[in-house]
């Protein structure tokens, strides 16, 4: 007879894991105990030799779904007489809460059998189980149990009783558990709702971490309303369809895009669109583009309401412009009057959260956007920080993070923080983390943009603060991700970040209008080496908006006024004359007119030069557009030079081909450094999204035999800044001690 013990930690509460030590436990005839401490799961079993080595191997082999092991701690016991295996008690005196809290996760196939069968689950929208359901969306405080979350005010049924309390149930301790009789109802019939979509009525829905605006994607007026109402123009909208079939007949689908789709976190994926698809989708869903972004049914009401609905559907997070999504019916209805009929219940959202937005890039996943069924997403350190540490990002596309322990923690996707909802989605979503992990930053990590919201929030906290770089801040989220330590090569490119200079030696910051907008950065470790040649941004944050401002400014560096005038150039006569020479003034008396090495903005201006678009109506169209008008017949690129770490490619405004040409040698750069430099790369930054451009760079990496890092968990946009402030302050703390 022996006697173990372990300790597990890890994503171990509520998520079946008890139950199952225990279920393991009857099998192979052990005796002891498992519970739940304040910090991870203890489990004590004594038994015959042979079955507790097939214990330890199932153990790690065969945990429940939502389950995530960090570490395991066996300790030897002297064994006792013991009669039975039994799930004891939770530690009481536990005050610590560092148990980790669950993302929201997609219905099960057992869940929505059940919805299926006859029983009191049958047809029952808000079905789960300790695999499945809502987590992080629902819960007010750790440590993770019915009364702190808004589950609190059902009241279960007896038969709900039972399976909540038989450790041998699926729903052992499923905090959410309900059913037809005791659980949330719905406001609306799911028949009313199906048919206020068939007819072509714009209709809100309650999902998981907020309300999605719905529409049939198949039709053409009501998509075109939508776009009208929600004043957007020309930013895709995702589509929902009824399963993977449903989607194959949208898109192309590779296994790997499968996985994603049909993945617990049932992730939006963006996909490439099928020319002639056999479903007609409407033009308006995602115009001008060849991709679409698709995900499938992640509850049961999803399920459902494609039980009796014709054609996908348009589902767009509920919400104005970038504000945060909208969790309650009173603010959707106050907010977005344009909604026909809404589908409500009465389980609360405590913690909005938007869906996750991924897509596949040589095989492997790509986040764009780190929300539901993701996060909160915790990295795991291989030491212990000893102060408690906030990350609070950038300013558009923010998450915030922080680290614990030996734990990194990063939020759900907040979204851009100038509108006063996003700020206080901000706020809120940092005390809602406080209060999870009894959590009070010792310090504060931000970024060095003095306007970013989160830069100023910070800088009223009264706590000691430490300014990262932001492109700096881009290749330590990837060093963050893959676990990395020492000098990288990092290519860090995007659209402006707020950037520093040195002059005489001396670091200076510069300021929007005066200084330089980084944004085509390479850093051997953290020093920048190379950066593309600057370009002046006609009327500063104009220029964002308007890819014709970029490339006019690359015009003036070239040609005279006059010259200009006459060039038959989309980006001059998309000007009036008078136009002209007011920008002609601001370009050369340097007024509202700042440096920028972003590539993201001459990806705007080849754009411009290809008269592919002028304006662009959301962060990123432009890439987009360039992306899918890449001919790879086209093997010719420009000329470059690099002299003193200044990138200055010798561009043909009037080439036809420019789009592809720019590509190929954004490619052909990236290669000659990192063969020049004879390190291993990091790639970060929004431009990076450019599937085109990272596939192009990939298989170089790979003939060339260059090993490369761009991440595949985290954020590869702004979204991961937030990651990289806080992974640069730990890797720069045991370096210079800060
Ligand atoms: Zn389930
Ligand atoms: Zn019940
Ligand atoms: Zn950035």
């Amino acid at each position: 007879m022996i006697k173990e013990g372990y300790f597990i930690q890890g994503v171990v509460q509520g998520v079946g894991f008890r139950p199952f030590v225990y279920k393991m436990a009857h099998e192979l005839n052990l005796k002891g105990f498992v519970k739940n401490s304040a910090t991870g799961v203890s489990i004590e079993v004594q038994g015959q030799k042979e079955a507790l080595e097939l214990f330890q191997l199932y153990l790690s082999s065969r945990i429940p779904p939502l389950t995530r092991i960090d570490s395991i701690t066996k300790t030897q016991l002297t064994p006792t007489n013991l009669q039975s295996f039994e799930i004891i008690q939770s530690d009481t005196a536990a005050s610590s809460k560092s148990a980790l809290v669950s993302p929201d996760i997609a219905i099960c196939k057992e869940c929505l059998q059940d919805v299926k069968n006859a029983g009191k689950y049958h047809n029952y929208f808000a079905t789960n189980c300790t695999n499945c359901g809502p987590r992080y969306s629902i819960i007010q405080t750790v440590p993770y149990d019915r009364k702190q979350t808004s589950m609190s005010k059902f009241e279960m049924c007896s038969s709900c009783q039972e399976e909540y309390a038989n450790p041998l149930n699926r729903r052992y301790h499923a905090q959410p558990i309900s059913c037809n009789s005791c659980g949330p109802t719905l406001s609306q019939s799911i028949g009313k709702t199906a048919a206020f979509i068939n007819n072509g009525k714009i209709v809100a829905i309650k999902g998981i971490g907020g309300f999605h605006i719905v529409c049939d994607a198949s039709n053409h007026e009501v998509v075109l309303k939508l776009r009208e109402f929600k004043n957007r123009p020309s930013k895709p909208f995702a589509i929902m369809c009824r399963d993977a079939e449903q989607v194959q007949e949208i898109a192309t689908v590779n296994v790997k895009e499968l996985e994603l789709l049909t993945s617990k976190e049932a992730p939006i994926v963006i996909l490439d669109k099928i020319q002639n698809a056999g479903i007609k989708l409407s033009a308006y869903v995602a115009p001008n583009i060849n991709r679409i972004g698709c995900f499938l049914p992640y509850t049961a009401l999803h399920h459902l309401l494609f039980k009796l609905l014709k054609n996908p559907i348009v589902a767009t997070s509920a919400n104005l412009g970038n504000e945060p999504i909208i969790t309650d019916s009173e603010t959707l209805m106050s907010k977005l009057p344009f909604v026909e009929f809404i589908l409500d219940f009465d389980r609360d959202i405590i913690n909005g959260v938007d869906d996750s937005l991924v897509q596949v890039i040589a095989g492997k996943k790509q986040t764009l956007r780190l929300a539901r069924g993701y996060a909160p997403k915790v990295i795991k350190l291989p030491y212990k920080s000893e102060k408690k540490i906030l990350a609070v990002g950038a300013n558009a596309k923010n998450s915030v993070a922080f680290v614990i322990d030996d734990q990194i923690i990063i939020s759900p996707h907040i979204g851009d923080l100038d509108s006063s909802k996003a700020f206080g989605f901000f706020e809120r979503t940092i005390e809602t983390f406080k209060n999870f992990y009894d959590f009070e930053p010792e310090l504060i990590v931000h970024d060095k943009h003095p306007s970013y919201m989160s830069t100023k929030w910070a800088k009223t906290q009264g706590k000691k603060l430490v300014a990262v770089q932001h492109h700096l801040a881009h290749i330590y989220a990837a060093k963050a991700e893959f676990g990395l330590h020492g000098d990288y090569l990092g290519f860090s490119f995007d659209g402006t970040g707020y950037g520093e200079e040195k002059v005489n030696g001396e670091a200076r910051e510069a300021a929007l209008g005066q200084g330089t907008l980084w944004g085509g950065e390479v850093f051997v470790g953290d020093t920048r080496k190379y950066s593309f040649k600057t370009i002046k941004l006609l009327g500063g944050e104009k220029a964002i908006k308007e890819p014709r401002r970029v490339a006019l400014s690359m015009l003036f560096e070239k040609y005279t006024l006059e010259m200009i005038m006459k060039l038959p150039l989309a980006c001059v006569t998309a000007f009036s004359a008078e136009e002209i020479k007011i920008l002609h003034q601001s370009y050369s008396k340097n007024l509202n007119a700042p440096l920028s090495s972003s590539v993201g903005r001459m990806f705007d201006a080849v754009a411009s030069f290809a008269n592919l678009l002028q304006f662009q109506s959301y962060e990123g169209e432009a890439g987009l557009i360039c992306e899918q008008n890449y001919k790879p017949q086209i093997t010719e690129a420009f000329e470059y030079k690099i002299v003193d770490g200044i990138i200055d490619i010798a561009f043909d405004f009037f080439d036809k081909e420019i789009v592809s040409k720019f590509i190929n040698t954004l490619v052909n750069i990236v290669i000659e450094i990192a063969k020049t430099e004879k390190m291993e790369v990091i790639l970060s930054g929004g431009v990076f999204q450019n599937k085109t451009l990272l596939e192009l760079l990939i298989k170089e990496f790979e003939e060339e035999k260059v090993t490369y890092y761009v991440q595949e968990e985290t954020a590869i946009n702004d979204g991961g800044i937030a990651l990289g402030q806080l992974y640069y302050y730990l890797s720069a703390r045991n370096i210079i001690g800060i």
